[in-house]
């Protein structure tokens, strides 16, 4: 392997080196697809309470080692240790959940003449989940959980700068008994070892979370062969302040909506959009909120926003934000680490660079509206359809709004998204399918129609 194929782990509140991680090369990812499809057709041969009941107990192991999953990732990731706890426990709880769907995974029967005919839902076989830096632990478990409850292996590929909690993840399914080889994690660089997946005849299947940029590039390289995909790519999603709305609750809820994980949040309401009328007073509400936001280290329980990912990351939102440019400003540390404080500008052309692409980083603007379809068009106005928010008091508005905006995740008096048992995924240039949810398994199935003669055989 070639010494430059080597991944760098920093602490990005500290920018101390704390572990270095070998890539997994082409051949090693050939090498593992073979072992996994060895595994695979085992597991699959399993009874379903089996597989249920290994899958419960690694939740159980898990669940067992969320403080230590949590530390690991507030060392390599930033986050908040609450963050990170909930992170640990959402993979605790996906893996649960989708143990209660191997039993469940039913086909169909149904009516035709002559015969009986049942669909059956067959695992794809080997899949490839590639997961970013922002949440590796949710976001790795939001595809390999399903995968493996439906009867699949799971190659998961972790970011460059992320790959412990993942690594620590595979170790506790040996030790909560799951088979050698089903489970396995690649560390290493996307286009060497994500691509390497992508592009392997023997992975059925690709769940890639990440840069709509890069995702459409795993598209176009898994068309070759037909390859399944599912995509949970960028957003850049509106926060709707309506006039009616309790304008003290939207004004307090709005800085943890972007400001979440540094902003490092495909969901992140990044365009807040206030109707005119009440543009000035939400902003004066705004801004004590925003200034009141804890930044720093992340280990200590009262800090709100930890650092961002990387120096590319931080020097990434930089380039988005004019130092001078009129807004609200938070506080954050100085000295190493990749520190940006919560930002929020006014006045912004809502065509900007900063109104429209994805920042990834702890910073909104706010674009004021006139009425409900100025609010629409507004909110429409981007390549992307991940999530939005509305704040209204006015029922039916919040109905046809949510019809409206062409989003997959909306929420009304909240910003909540992500729930592990609804379906989550995006418009538009923010993803191709869903995940989470009732229907999550299915995904990771092919259906199969089997039609059984009834007709006795002529004499
Ligand atoms: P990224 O696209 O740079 O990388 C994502 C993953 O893809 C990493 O593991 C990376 O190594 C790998 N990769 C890079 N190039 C590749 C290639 N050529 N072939 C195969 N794999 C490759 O994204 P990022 O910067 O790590 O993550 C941030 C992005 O992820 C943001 O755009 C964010 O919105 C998005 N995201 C989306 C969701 C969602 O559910 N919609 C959730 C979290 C993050």
């Amino acid at each position: 392997m070639s010494a430059q194929h080597e991944l760098r782990v920093l602490d990005p509140a500290t920018e101390e080196l704390i572990a270095t991680v070998p890539g997994a090369s082409p051949a090693e990812v050939d090498a593992a697809v073979a072992r996994a499809a060895r595994a695979q057709e085992r597991w699959a041969a399993l009874a379903p309470g089996d597989r249920a009941r290994q899958l419960r107990r690694f939740a159980t192991v898990v669940d067992e080692h969320v403080e230590e999953l949590a530390g690991l990732e507030v060392r390599e990731a930033g986050h908040t240790v609450g963050n990170a706890r909930w992170e640990a426990g959402n993979v605790r709880d996906l893996l649960d959940y989708a143990a209660g769907g191997v039993e469940r995974l039913t086909g169909r029967q149904i009516p035709v003449a002559g015969g009986l005919d049942v669909t059956l839902l067959e695992p794809l076989g080997v899949v490839g989940v590639i997961v970013p830096w922002n949440f590796p632990m949710p976001i790795a478990a939001w595809g390999a959980a399903p995968a493996l409850a439906a009867g699949n292996a799971v190659l998961l590929k972790p970011a460059e700068t992320t790959p412990l909690t993942a690594l620590r993840l595979a170790e506790l399914a040996l030790e909560a008994g799951l088979p050698e080889d089903l489970l396995q994690v690649l560390p290493g660089e996307g286009p060497v070892t994500g691509n390497a997946l992508v592009e392997h005849p023997g992975v059925a299947k690709v769940v890639f979370t990440g840069s709509s940029a890069v995702g459409k590039q795993v598209l176009a390289r898994s068309s070759d062969r037909l390859k399944r995909v599912t995509l949970e790519l960028g957003g850049k999603s509106p926060n709707i302040v309506f006039a009616d709305a309790d304008l003290d609750a939207a004004a307090l809820a709005a800085p943890m909506s972007f400001l979440d994980n540094s902003g490092q949040d495909c969901c992140a309401r990044t365009r807040i959009l206030v109707q005119r009328s009440v543009h000035d007073r939400f902003l004066e509400l705004l801004a004590p909120a925003i200034e009141s936001v804890r930044v720093g280290d992340p280990a200590d329980e009262s800090t709100l926003m930890g650092p961002l990912i990387s120096r590319v990351q931080l020097d990434r939102v930089r380039s988005y934000v004019d130092p001078a440019a009129p807004g609200i400003r938070g506080k954050a540390p100085e000295g190493p680490g990749f520190w940006f404080p919560p930002t929020v500008l006014t006045g912004v052309d809502p065509a900007a660079r900063v109104a429209v692409e994805e920042v990834f980083g702890p910073v909104a603007v706010v674009l004021p509206f006139d009425d409900e379809a100025d609010a629409v068009r507004l909110a429409n106005a981007t390549d992307y359809g991940l999530a939005a928010s509305i704040w209204t008091r006015d029922v039916g508005r919040a109905v046809r709004v949510s019809r409206a905006v062409r989003a997959g995740n909306l929420s009304v008096n909240s910003h909540s998204s992500v729930r592990y048992w609804t379906p989550f995924g995006g418009f538009k240039q923010s993803g191709l399918g869903r995940e989470l949810g009732p229907d999550a398994l299915a995904a990771f199935t092919e259906t199969k129609n089997v039609f059984i003669s009834t007709e006795e055989p002529a004499q």
